[in-house]
């Protein structure tokens, strides 16, 4: 979606609510989809000679947990804060989108943010036991099966309670 921003440069509107739904099942990370539907809610202002971008963006994560691979699904809700500008004078600021055109590509602004705040690791909860690496059972919900060696002390113990 692109959104045309010339009356909010020019100062005829003041500000402009945006609420759009983005597509992003086509975004692929590890040999899966993770997102679907993207909602983002949030509000166009003019201020000075720049225009502000703030609002939030909500969405679901579906991914296998990276220690158990159960298929996991999370909530976010990701802040979104950017400065529009015409042209950065002398500057290079990287927290200012330079608009061509006065036109913002905001699917692609709002598919930027969300692939940059995905998580680095994405587990179905922060105390995942995870795989065992012997029996292959998945830990939070299953004992290990592997045969172990047993311990010469804890076998000293069994026969003393025998
Ligand atoms: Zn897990
Ligand atoms: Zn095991």
């Amino acid at each position: 979606m692109i959104l045309d921003l010339r009356e909010l440069f020019s100062g005829k509107k003041q500000q402009v609510p945006v609420s759009v739904q983005i597509d992003m099942s086509d975004f692929e990370q590890a040999g899966v989809h993770p997102l679907q539907k993207v909602q983002f809610n949030g509000m166009l202002k003019s201020t000075a000679d720049v225009v502000s971008l703030s609002g939030q963006a909500e969405y679901d994560y579906a991914a296998p947990c990276d220690r158990c691979a159960e298929m996991t699904v999370r909530h976010f809700v990701l802040p979104v804060e950017h400065v529009i500008t015409q042209s950065v004078a002398g500057e290079d600021n990287e927290d200012y989108i330079v608009v061509e055109n006065l036109q913002l590509p905001l699917d692609d602004v709002l598919t930027t943010d969300i692939i940059l705040s995905l998580p680095f690791q994405f587990l179905c909860s922060e105390d995942c036991k995870g795989i065992c690496a012997g029996c292959g059972k998945n830990l939070n919900r299953e004992t290990c099966v592997c045969k172990k060696e047993p311990d010469p002390r804890l076998a000293k113990l069994n026969e003393f309670f025998d």
